[in-house]
Formats: C-alpha cells, structure tokens, sequence
C-alpha cells in the first residue's frame, strides 16, 4: 500500500537530507492500520550533522536583537495559526486523537510561540548589592544546543512547548520526535523556517529509541529537555550525567482526585469524563484514581459509568469523543493492565475491551473496588482506564492519594475551602487543580514532584531550562586581597 503522506527526509541545517543509513520507517494510521508516511531514521552521523549546524547557528541566534528574535518566534504563531486546518488534519491522522482536540494542540502550539516571543526582551538579569568596592551583576545566557525529545501523545503541542522558550532564550535546537508521531515535527519545523527561524538554529532527526540514545549521549549538546515515560527518562539522566549535561524531565503520572462528601458529583464526574478519556486517556495529567467518599461513591460510579458508555468511539479525523490507541504496542499494554486488575480484584464497571472494528481502539474503562496497592492503582496505564478506590471516615484519602511513586498533577473536589487548601498544601504533586481538571495554562508552571520529572515547562519558569546564569564582578578599587568563598 503507498503511504499517503509520502515521504519525509530529515532536516538538517534548513534542508531535506536522506539518512545516512538510506532506513525509513512507516508511519500507520491508528484507525485504519494503513501506511500513512515513510519517515527517516537517523543514525548517530545524522545527529552528528544536526547537532553541528545547530552548535553553529546557536552563536548567530544568540546575538540577535532580542526583540527581533521575539519578532520572529511571534511570527512562528502566525504561521501555525494559518496552516491550522492542514496541521490539525495532519495531528489527527497521525496520532488518532479527535480532530477538534489536535485543533486545540495546535492553536495551544501557536500560543507558546506568541506567549514567550514576549519574553524575548526580558530576560533580564539582576543587580547584586555587594557594598561600595564592587559592582556585581547577573546575565542569563543561553545554553546553546537544546535537544528536545518527544513523546507521542501530544506530539506538535510538546514540540512548541519546549521549543518556543529555547529559541528566545537564544538557543538552537535538535528536535527527535517519536517514532509512530513524527510529521507534526517536520511541519512544524518547517513553518519556524518560514518564519525566519535561521537555518540550522532549529533540526528534526526522527527515528526511535537509539536516535535519541545518540542525542542525549551527544557531547555537543548543552541541555537536554525530554517528555516520555520514567523508564526512558532515566536512561536519558544516565546518558546526560557523561558529559555532565543538564536535563529537563517531564515524565508520567498516576494522578489522583480526592472527591470529599460535600462535593458536587455530577461536576466532578463533569471533569473526571474530561480528564481520563481525552485523548483516549493518553495524557500525562489524565486523572487516573478516583479516591472518592463512599457516601457519594455509588452514585459517582453511576455517573461516571453512563458517560463512559455514551462516549463515541472512531477515527479521528471523523471527530468522535474517543479516538485509536496510539500504536498496536500500547493497545496490547492497556489490555495487560485491564486483565492485571480483574484478576487483582478490581470490579469492571464497564468497557474493559477493543470494540470489533479495525484500528487500535479501546472502550472507555471503568474499574471500581480498587485497592490502592492494586498494579491499576499504582502503575501508568496511559490508556482510557479510570480506577476508582473508596475510602470511609476512618481513611486519609490524601495519604492515598500521595501512596504512588510519581507526583505530577493532583485534584481535589469539596465545597469547603479549607479543606481545598488543606489538601492542596499536602498532595505531593507539581499541580493541584481544586474543582477542576486539566487546570494548567500556557503562563503557569507544569512539572512532576517524585519521579513525575525534574524541572519545569510551561509560564516564565520554563526559560530556567534554557538560560544558565553568569554572575559579573567587577572591582572598584577597594582594599583587594578577596580569599574564595570570604
Ligand atoms: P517513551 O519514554 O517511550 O518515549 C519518549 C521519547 O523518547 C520518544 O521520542 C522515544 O523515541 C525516545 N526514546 C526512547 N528511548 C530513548 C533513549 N534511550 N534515549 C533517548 N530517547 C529515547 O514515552 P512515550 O511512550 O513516547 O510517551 C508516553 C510517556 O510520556 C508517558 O509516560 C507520559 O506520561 C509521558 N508524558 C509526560 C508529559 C509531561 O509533561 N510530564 C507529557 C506527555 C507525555
């Protein structure tokens, strides 16, 4: 079968150049199981190349007029929201999600690049009042080579999410998108060149896992910034700590809502239908466990189940609420995790199956009864599988909550204030959303506590990634003879 999307060569130093090795990879439609592109696998000489012109055009890139630098990543929104429709399309087929939600990645996209393009201006140092015989100050100076790596659930949306505040901080970057999601990246990238992003200041190598050992071992690269799983984020640290290279780790989650009594159920199973089942549940900050009150339970298991159920299921680019599972791999790993939790004890409320159709689809799941030492209560399915764990006067549903090893996002639904900031001050997580879920914006820090990351993407703290700090003494001839560390 030809792939409809043709073929995509690497981009490297602004041009289209074929791997090294002459090995492409096919892309599949999630819900048709067709070819959908035949995509390059870069080597380690291919990331060689790319990292090379990257280190060259970093030198350029940083020298420009930060406002001109912010005039051009400004323009890079422009762009995406022009080719909006195409991107979209492109998003859905690629990755399954429903077409209005690869819309709204990609106008989120073009948010990051107009959000920082604002920042380019500003990143100022500061003044450090050492006394009357010195001046002292601060710079932030760009790293120089940002490598970024990519995960497959939010492919374009992580792209501009990491990209955009690397290049204004004055940053190049080499971007390696996921090998069953990478065509968003190519475009991507192309629109920040007809943005006038320099040649060479931004680079895609595709390819899988051992592209991306090659980027993060590579010793050209400054900083690296990587979205996935904790199993690679690891190996990511292992490869960064050879050449001593900083790292940024956005990694996965286990995410809890404690659902108190006095809250309002037919909200929370409002927000609980959101936040698992968007993008079939393959989000970092899906809510995972519902730690909820048995007063309310039976009837928020009631609520939860009938949305589940009325949910539709297609391909993507029909605009279904649920789209495919991203790959034939991970459906097989969310039917693991299913049959884990019958035979663990959970009871399936409902869903638990692929629905008789081609493509990777799953039903939306519901698990009651769990126990939160259950492999479902304690391990990332990354699938539209909820676990739904009762708790009674007697238990701390915050201990619950807190009782895994990752730590990104938290909620907490109660009518009482008090409460509410009570439980946001002990939940162990990077985010807590009161009453709401997916409470996180283009201006607001997003990172993991535990084993969820290190760092932050997303609002002004994200450009801590991308700028190292110098500090400047200069003397004023005062008494002299400074000891280190006096
Ligand atoms: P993954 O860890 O399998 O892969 C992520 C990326 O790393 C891919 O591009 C992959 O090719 C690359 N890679 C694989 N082996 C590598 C190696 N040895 N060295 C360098 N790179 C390597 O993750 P995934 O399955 O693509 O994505 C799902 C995971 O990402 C989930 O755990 C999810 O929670 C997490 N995630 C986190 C966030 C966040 O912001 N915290 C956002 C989205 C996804």
């Amino acid at each position: 079968m030809t792939a409809t999307e043709g073929r995509h060569d690497l981009l490297i130093g602004g041009e289209r150049v074929t791997p090294s090795s002459g090995e492409y990879l096919t892309t599949v439609d999630p819900a048709t199981e067709e070819p959908l592109a035949d995509v390059a696998v870069a080597d380690a000489s291919d990331v060689d190349r790319a990292v090379a012109a990257a280190r060259e055009a970093a030198s350029a890139w940083r020298d420009v007029d930060p406002a001109e630098r912010g005039r051009v990543v400004h323009r890079v929104a422009d762009r995406i929201r022009e080719a909006i429709d195409d991107l979209a399309a492109l998003e859905s087929r690629d990755q399954g999600k429903p077409l209005s939600q690869a819309r709204s990645d990609m106008s989120s996209a073009a948010r990051y690049f107009e959000y920082y393009a604002g920042a380019a201006d500003k990143l100022e140092g500061k003044s450090v009042p050492v006394g009357t015989d010195q001046v002292d100050f601060t710079l932030r100076e760009p790293y120089g080579v940002s490598a970024q790596i990519i995960p497959w659930n939010f492919p374009g949306n992580i792209l501009a999410r990491g990209v955009a505040p690397a290049l204004v901080a004055g940053n190049a970057v080499v971007v390696k998108p996921a090998p069953t999601t990478p065509l968003s990246a190519y475009r991507l990238a192309e629109l920040c060149l007809e943005a006038g992003v320099p040649d060479a200041a931004i680079n895609v190598v595709s390819g899988a896992g051992e592209t991306g050992a090659a980027l993060t071992r590579h010793e050209g690269v400054d900083t690296i910034t990587f979205t996935g799983s904790v199993a690679t984020g690891q190996r990511v640290m292992e490869a960064a700590a050879t050449s001593v290279t900083p790292v940024t780790l956005e990694l996965g989650g286990k995410n809890p809502a404690v659902v108190y009594p006095d809250a309002d159920v037919t909200d929370v199973a409002d927000w609980v239908e959101t936040g698992i089942f968007t993008n079939a549940g393959q989000v970092c900050s899906a809510v995972d466990r519902v730690v909820v009150h048995e007063r309310i339970h039976d009837r928020f298991v009631d609520e939860i189940a009938a949305r589940a159920e009325a949910l539709t299921l297609g391909p993507g680019t029909d605009d279904p609420d649920v789209g495919p599972l991203n790959s034939a791999e991970h459906l097989e790993r969310v039917r693991d995790y299913v049959a884990t939790g019958e035979r663990e004890g959970a009871t399936l409320v409902t869903g638990g199956r692929s629905p008789d159709r081609e493509g990777w689809f799953f039903e939306p799941t519901v698990f009651d009864d769990v126990d939160r030492g259950m492999t479902i209560a304690q391990e990332e399915i990354f699938g539209p599988v909820l676990a739904v764990i009762p708790y009674a006067d007697a238990d701390d549903p915050i201990e619950i909550a807190n009782d895994v090893a990752y730590g990104l996002v938290a909620g907490v639904f109660t009518n009482d204030v008090r409460r509410a900031l009570r439980a946001a001050q002990r939940l162990e997580a990077g985010n807590v959303y009161v009453n709401k879920w997916f409470g996180d914006t283009h201006q607001t820090p997003f990172g993991g506590y535990k084993q969820s990351g290190i760092g932050r993407e997303k609002g002004l703290e994200a450009l801590d990634s991308y700028l190292q700090t110098k500090n400047v003494a200069i003397d004023l001839g005062g008494a002299g003879g400074d000891l280190p560390g006096a």
